[in-house]
């Protein structure tokens, strides 16, 4: 049964949904669109401009979900559309190298240090999965160390306690993951030391890596605790392991050189996505350069791809990254800061108990009283009171992550205009979220 009311329906969207629910499972294309965790009708969007989203209604919504990182500088930001015109107007893929990736890749190369050689590929999941097959082959180990609550794409090997759309619905790990492919991986809590150090004890010599995001988005914001990354990386050292630091979200997102730029701690592979496409299907893998050359044609790792490098798709990042100087970074990191300043006001004043984290920009509400730390502790918040302040944000035009457990994304072109939108809309946001219950929000799709 549906308790919630919604604040209005969507009609245009909700034909769209229906039609979409026809053909493809739930509707959606990734189950994190889906409105499941919220209820009600998924927004189908068909435009963007700067900080702004409109739908198949016509209604236009301030985006505090940026495609879920991407558009850093906003929608249809001149110079990212002007680069993909110009770059579509020669053609769209030639299955031979061409000179686009090239100046994609030197420019990740020249921004990040601990990346000597780099790899493209199309998504962020195919980034950590060909990441993990290098450490594996370069090791020649067979295990691998993960966290819960981090996701790192839809990796057979790492969908195990998994955040992103498995924490939003609750799912453990899932079907179609056989034992051969999960059991070399071994979950352990995060930010907890102390269990990576037993897990490494319990398998000497046997593992490839251990893989992290830098930190993490995907359980909502957790950043890593003082010593965290260094610890790992220096247990990986100490057991002939590599260190992998999954950056998809991270990225040209929490600084110039990603979160490696936060806290300078030395990844032997990083992972890339999101934000380096632009908005395109871009996504990269590197680091050390005698263990990229592990990689085929040079080395007896395999890894390949049709479309990886795309032209257009390259087009769009090295135009998106060219303009992400330290401005746009100090641009982002004081809208962030604004906005987490308006949020906690407006819950404060209503009394909702609530915690703010952020990693740099990265930021999310947990509806709880506590720290938290790992994947248990951001379980414990009251998803419901999310619920009730999502559909009263989006009711009023802010649209936000339909989940209690992503990170929200901001961008340079979030201007006072829009972040007075988001304030407007708060106060009876906070309301609806103080005042919602486990029933009145039960929201089954
Ligand atoms: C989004 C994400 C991925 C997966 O990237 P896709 O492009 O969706 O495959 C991997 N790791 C992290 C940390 C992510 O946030």
């Amino acid at each position: 049964m549906v308790h919630v009311s919604f604040p209005y329906s969507a009609p245009v969207s909700q034909t769209l949904f229906d039609r979409a629910a026809a053909v493809t499972p739930g509707g959606v294309n990734s189950p994190v669109r889906a409105f499941r965790a919220v209820g009600g009708t998924p927004r189908f969007m068909v435009s963007g401009t700067g900080p702004y989203l409109t739908d198949a209604d016509g209604r236009e919504y301030v985006d505090l979900v940026c495609s879920w990182g991407p558009m850093i500088l906003g929608h249809s930001h001149p110079d990212v559309i002007a680069a993909v015109q110009e770059a579509v107007s020669r053609g769209t893929s030639f299955g031979t190298p061409g000179e686009g990736e090239v100046a994609l890749a030197e420019e990740i190369v020249a921004r990040i240090a601990p990346v000597e050689q780099v790899r493209l590929v199309s998504s962020g999941t195919e980034a950590t999965m060909s990441a993990i097959r290098l450490a594996r082959g370069f090791t020649g180990r067979a295990k691998i160390i993960k966290f819960a609550g981090c996701y790192h794409g839809h990796v057979d090997a790492l969908l195990a306690a998994a955040g992103s759309g498995l924490a939003t619905f609750g799912l453990p790990d899932t079907p179609g993951v056989t034992g051969a492919q999960a059991g070399d991986t071994i979950v352990v809590p995060y930010n907890d030391l102390d269990a990576v150090r037993a897990a490494f004890a319990a398998n000497a010599g046997e593992i490839a890596c251990v893989i992290t995001e830098a930190s993490p988005g995907n359980m909502g914001v957790v950043p890593p605790g003082d010593g965290f990354n260094q610890g790992l990386a220096d247990l990986c050292r100490e057991n002939g392991a590599l260190y992998i630091s999954d950056e998809v979200m991270t990225g040209f997102r929490t600084s110039k050189a990603g979160w490696f730029g936060v806290d300078g701690v030395r990844p032997d592979l990083m992972t890339f996505g999101k934000v380096m496409g632009g908005g395109f299907p871009a996504a990269a893998f590197g680091g050390r350069a005698d263990v990229m050359e592990h990689l085929a044609p040079v080395g007896p790792v395999y890894q390949a791809g049709t479309l990886s490098g795309n032209p257009i798709a390259t087009a769009a990042g090295l135009a998106q990254l060219r303009l992400l100087d330290d401005d746009a970074y100090d641009k982002v990191d004081v809208v962030s800061g604004q906005l987490r300043a308006l949020v906690t006001d407006a819950l404060s004043k209503e009394g909702v108990a609530h915690r703010l984290q952020n990693a740099s920009n990265m930021f999310s509400v947990f509806f709880t009283d506590g720290e938290v730390r790992n994947y248990d502790d951001a379980k414990k918040q009251e998803s419901f009171r999310f619920t009730a302040f999502f559909h009263s944000m989006l009711s009023q035009g802010v649209y936000l992550p339909p989940s209690a457990f992503e990170s929200w994304f901001v961008s340079t072109a979030h201007d006072d205009r829009a972040i007075e939108r988001i304030a407007a809309a708060l106060p009876s946001a906070a309301r609806a979220a103080a005042e919602a219950t486990e029933t009145t929000t039960e929201a089954t799709a």
